[in-house]
């Protein structure tokens, strides 16, 4: 019988970095546990030599939103009276860890988030521990829901039951949310989607801070926009349901589609194609700026703004195209609170949720020609984490 002692450093909360370590440990009949502190995971495991060689391989290749940086051990002395691998509670002891950035919504959740026969359908805010709110949620580490702005939305029972099974990909993830239980919008997704194409400049509060939408095809509401912001000449960024969408109005290379559906989801700059789009977007520019729908909010705003959606809808070209600009004035931050002035000012509606965001975060800007990426503005999806 060996014990091990593991400390792991980088992207190690917020991922299902720990349910991980405990399947990897039962999997490997280990008894020990796992906790997070203020600068990344502890583990202790037990068991039989080329056991323990198995899990420290095995954890060595972690779950798709973490990073790991250091992976150091040492051996210690085995205890007699342990027969379990626990979640231990977190400890706080003022290190420094890494928090993963926002990510887009996984495939996983999509699926849920359209599957009627499960309590996520059509819900805004479904998220797991492979995506969904990291930084702009947290307000202090290590990261566990009391610490979180998804602290106070108590877990309704299935929720709860999620959380606790190790089995479910929801396994301790902290910002596990329902109709039931979790934050709410303030309008009907269907009503903003009908003011949108009623030419209305709607505040839409996102992931990390408010944007501006409008419906791109619109030349009166783009017009609208450029003067209430008055912002004559500056591109607006687009957003498209998918590259098929995309591809109706800009160029888009293998390169440029891995980009938009990376879970970075930055706005990619793309080269025009033709001019159906009104020339009030990006005047004089013959590059576009597209992003594809990161969040939940976003993918329900397509479906109703689509009519009929075909059960393929979600890969078929779509015509509608959203405007989806940052509502700070430029050079300054995000606007995170629904009562900032500006939003008044701009907006004909103001779409906002009751999730508090701890941090504005702006889109990030990528330019992909050929093989070389290069990132221009560096924002949601790229920051290193500032807590
Ligand atoms: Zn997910
Ligand atoms: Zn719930």
């Amino acid at each position: 019988m060996k014990r091990c002692s593991i400390s792991v450093n980088g992207i190690v909360q917020g991922v299902g970095f720990r349910p991980f370590v405990v399947i990897n440990a039962k999997n490997n009949d280990l008894t020990g546990f796992v906790f997070n502190h203020d600068s990344g995971v502890e583990i202790e495991v037990q068991g039989e030599q080329k056991n323990i060689e198995h899990f420290l391989i095995a954890i060595k290749h972690p779950p798709p939103l973490a990073k790991i940086t250091t992976i150091s051990y040492d051996k210690i002395k085995p205890l007699v009276d342990e027969d379990d691998f626990k979640v231990k509670e977190s400890v706080n002891n003022n290190g420094y860890t890494q928090l993963p950035a926002d990510s887009a919504i996984c495939d996983a959740c999509l699926n849920d988030l359209f599957n009627p026969s499960t309590r996520f359908y059509h819900y805004p805010f479904v998220s797991c521990t492979h995506c969904g709110p990291r930084l702009s949620t947290t307000i202090r580490l290590p990261y566990d829901r009391d610490k979180t702005t998804f602290s106070p939305f108590k877990l309704c029972r299935d929720c709860l039951a999620d959380y606790n099974d190790i089995k479910d990909r929801r396994y301790h993830a902290q910002t596990i949310a329902c109709l039931q239980c979790g934050p709410k919008l303030s309008h009907k997704v269907i009503e903003i989607a009908q003011k949108i194409k009623q030419g209305e400049i709607v505040a839409l509060k996102g992931l990390s801070g408010f944007h501006f939408v409008v419906d791109a095809l619109n030349t009166d509401a783009i017009k609208r926009l450029r003067e209430l912001k008055n912002r004559d000449y500056k591109p607006f960024a687009l957003m498209a349901l998918n590259t098929n969408s995309i591809k109706q109005h800009a160029y888009v290379n293998d390169k440029e589609k891995q980009c938009l559906s990376s879970i970075e989801r930055p706005i990619v700059l793309l080269d025009k194609k033709q001019h159906i789009l009104p020339e009030l977007i990006a005047p004089g520019l013959n590059q576009l700026g597209f992003m594809l729908p990161y969040t939940p909010l976003h993918y329900l705003l397509f479906y109703y703004l689509t009519n009929n959606p075909t059960d393929n809808w979600l890969k078929e070209p779509n015509i509608n195209i959203l405007i989806m600009t940052s509502s700070n004035y430029t050079n300054e931050d995000m606007i995170i609170n629904e009562n900032h002035p500006h939003l008044t000012e701009v907006a004909d509606t103001i779409v906002w949720h009751d999730r508090v965001i701890t941090l504005g975060i702006d889109d990030s800007v990528i330019r992909a020609k050929n093989t070389k990426t290069i990132l221009l503005r560096r924002g949601r999806g790229f920051t290193p984490h500032p807590i």
